[in-house]
C-alpha cells in the first residue's frame, strides 16, 4: 500500500502547535497532528461549576495520584502522569505536563503583555548575552493580529516598556484594587489592568466570560484563549485536518538527506511504534518536550539531534521564578459585606515589566519582574490556614476576614547559562521505551539576589 504523505505533521496541540495547525490548514494543506493523550472534551472534563462538597477529595484531589501543584481534583485525568525524566546532583525540576488536547493552554494564566524593545534589545542596554534577532516594530503587527483574533482584555496604558496592543475593554477591578492602586499611586508606581487573553465582551463568535473565576481548571465556556474553543475548531472547518490521540511523538525522520520526512511515535494504548509521513514537520511539543525529541532525532546526519549542528540543543535552560513576597490582610474591609469579585487570577498586576535598564545597577541584577496582587472574595476561603482557633468563634473569624485577605506574587525569568541545560540520560527510559531526558539546573546569582523567588512552571 502507498504510503500516505501529508503537507505538514504537526505534533502537539497546545499555544504553538495550534496556531500552527489552523493557519495551516486554513491555508490549504492537509495537516496531521500527533498528541499524546485523548481529546479534552471541555462540557465533561472542566468541572469548575462543581462544588467542593460534590467531589470526593472536596476539590484537592487523590493525594496518592495528584503530581504538580497545579493541578486538583477538578482537572484529573488531564495531566500527564507517565513522565520519567532525571536530574543531575542538586537540580530540583518540576515538569509539568498536559496530555490531552490544548496542552498547558488549557489551564495558563492568560497573562498576554507584548516584548518590548528593552527585551528585544536588552543585550545592549546590559551587555548581557545577545540581542534578538527581531526588532519591536518588525512584530508588533503580529502581535495586533493574534490579540484581535484571540481577543485580549487591557487598557492603553502608554508605557514603552509594556507596549499597549488591540485590546477589549479591562476586566473591571476588584474591591482590594481600589485600595491597592492608592497605596501603589503614593509611591509613584503602575497599578494596571494586566493584558489578559479573557473575553469581557462575545467576540469572534466565543461567549463572553461569565466571572466564575474557574480558570485553572479550564473553562467550560471558551471565554479564554484555548486551542480546543479557538485554534482546534477552526482547523477542523476546513476539513484538512486530521488528529491522531495517545500518539506520543518519539523522533523525527529524515531523508537521505537529513532532512525531516515525517514522526515515529508511540501508541501509547499499544505501544506500538508508528511511523507517519510529511512533506514538513512542525515540533510543538512545549519546550523541553520538543528538545527531547529533537536530542533523540539522532542519525548519520545528526550524530547528536536533528539540527543541532551548534551543540546549542537544549542549552541554556531558562524558568521562571515565582514567590508570594507578601501576604496579609486589608483591615479596612474585615467584617465588611463580600462582594463576588474575585474574577480570576492576574487581571491586574502591579510594577508591571519592571526592569533594570543599566549594569552595574545599585538594585545590584539585571533584568526585572512582575508583581501579582491577589485577593478578592474567592470561592475557597484559603486563608483559614492562617486563623488560628476552632469553632464557633473560628467560623465567625472566617467570614470576617472573607473581602480582606490580600498577597503579592512575583514573576521573574531566569538568564540564560551555559551550564543550565537538558540532555539525553544514557541509562534511562520511560514506559514507552523513549530515552528521558536529563535536567542540568542551578539558580544562579543573578536569581538569588531576587530573594524569595522560587519555584517554576517548566
Ligand atoms: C498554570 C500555568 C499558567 C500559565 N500562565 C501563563 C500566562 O499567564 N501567560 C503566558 O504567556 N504563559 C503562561 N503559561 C505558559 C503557557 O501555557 C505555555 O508557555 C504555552 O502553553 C506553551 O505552548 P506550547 O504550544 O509550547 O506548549 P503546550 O501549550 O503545553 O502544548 C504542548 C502540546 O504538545 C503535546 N505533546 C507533549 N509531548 C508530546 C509528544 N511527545 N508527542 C506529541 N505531542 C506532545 C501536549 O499534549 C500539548 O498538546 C502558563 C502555564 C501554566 C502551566
Ligand atoms: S472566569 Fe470567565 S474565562 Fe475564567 S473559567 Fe469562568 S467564564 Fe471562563
Amino acid at each position: 500500500m502507498a504510503r500516505k504523505i501529508y503537507d505538514a505533521i504537526v505534533v502537539g496541540t497546545g499555544a504553538g502547535g495550534g496556531m500552527a495547525i489552523k493557519t495551516l490548514c486554513e491555508a490549504g494543506l492537509k495537516v496531521l497532528a500527533l498528541n499524546p493523550g485523548r481529546r479534552v472534551d471541555p462540557a465533561k472534563d472542566f468541572r469548575g461549576h462543581k462544588q467542593r462538597y460534590d467531589m470526593r477529595y472536596r476539590g484537592f484531589g487523590d493525594p496518592k495520584t495528584v503530581r504538580y501543584h497545579d493541578e486538583r481534583e477538578y482537572t484529573e485525568g488531564l495531566w500527564e502522569h507517565d513522565v520519567t525524566y532525571t536530574t543531575s546532583p542538586g537540580t530540583q525540576w518540576e515538569w509539568l505536563r498536559v496530555k490531552v488536547t490544548g496542552g498547558k493552554a488549557n489551564f495558563w494564566g492568560r497573562s498576554s503583555a507584548r516584548f518590548a524593545d528593552i527585551d528585544f534589545k536588552a543585550a545592549s542596554l546590559d551587555g548581557f548575552d545577545v540581542d534578538w534577532p527581531v526588532t519591536y516594530e518588525e512584530i508588533a503587527p503580529y502581535y495586533s493580529r493574534v490579540e484581535k483574533w484571540i481577543g485580549v482584555a487591557s487598557t492603553v496604558q502608554n508605557r514603552p516598556s509594556n507596549p499597549d496592543g488591540e485590546y477589549l475593554p479591562p476586566m473591571k477591578l476588584r474591591c482590594i484594587d481600589y485600595i491597592l492602586r492608592k497605596g501603589a499611586e503614593k509611591v509613584g508606581t503602575p497599578y494596571v489592568e494586566d493584558r489578559i487573553a479573557q473575553l469581557t465582551v462575545p467576540h469572534n463568535g466565543h461567549l463572553a466570560c461569565h466571572y466564575c473565576a474557574n480558570c485553572s481548571s479550564g473553562c467550560d465556556t471558551g471565554s479564554f484563549f484555548s486551542p480546543p474553543w479557538f485554534t482546534l475548531p477552526d482547523a477542523e472547518k476546513t476539513g484538512n485536518f486530521e488528529l491522531r490521540t495517545n500518539a506520543i511523538a518519539k523522533n523525527v525522520l529524515v531523508d537521505s538527506n537529513g532532512r525531516a520526512k515525517g514522526v515515529a511515535y508511540v501508541d501509547r494504548n499499544t505501544r506500538q511504534e508508528v511511523e507517519v509521513y510529511g512533506r514538513a514537520v512542525v515540533l510543538a511539543a512545549s519546550c523541553l518536550e520538543t528538545a527531547k525529541i529533537m536530542l533523540n532525532s539522532k542519525s548519520r546526519h545528526w550524530p547528536t539531534g536533528i539540527a543541532n549542528s551548534s551543540g546549542e540543543l537544549g542549552r541554556n535552560l531558562c524558568d521562571h521564578l515565582y514567590g508570594t513576597s507578601a501576604y496579609g490582610y486589608l483591615p479596612q474591609l474585615l467584617g465588611q459585606p463580600s462582594r463576588p469579585d474575585n474574577v480570576s487570577a492576574s487581571t491586574v498586576v502591579w510594577m508591571p515589566r519592571w526592569q533594570n535598564l543599566k549594569s552595574p545597577h545599585e538594585e545590584k541584577f539585571i533584568r526585572g519582574y512582575s508583581v501579582y496582587p491577589g485577593g478578592g472574595c474567592g470561592e475557597f476561603p484559603y486563608y483559614y490556614r492562617r486563623l488560628e482557633g476552632f469553632g464557633s468563634r473560628f467560623k465567625r473569624d472566617i467570614k470576617r476576614y472573607y473581602p480582606a485577605p490580600v498577597s503579592f506574587t512575583i514573576q521573574a525569568p531566569s538568564l540564560p547559562s551555559k551550564d543550565n541545560y537538558l540532555d539525553i540520560d544514557p541509562e534511562v527510559k520511560d514506559i514507552f521505551g523513549i530515552p528521558a531526558l536529563r535536567f542540568h539546573f542551578q539558580w544562579r546569582t543573578n536569581e538569588r539576589l531576587r530573594r524569595g523567588l522560587k519555584s517554576c512552571r517548566g
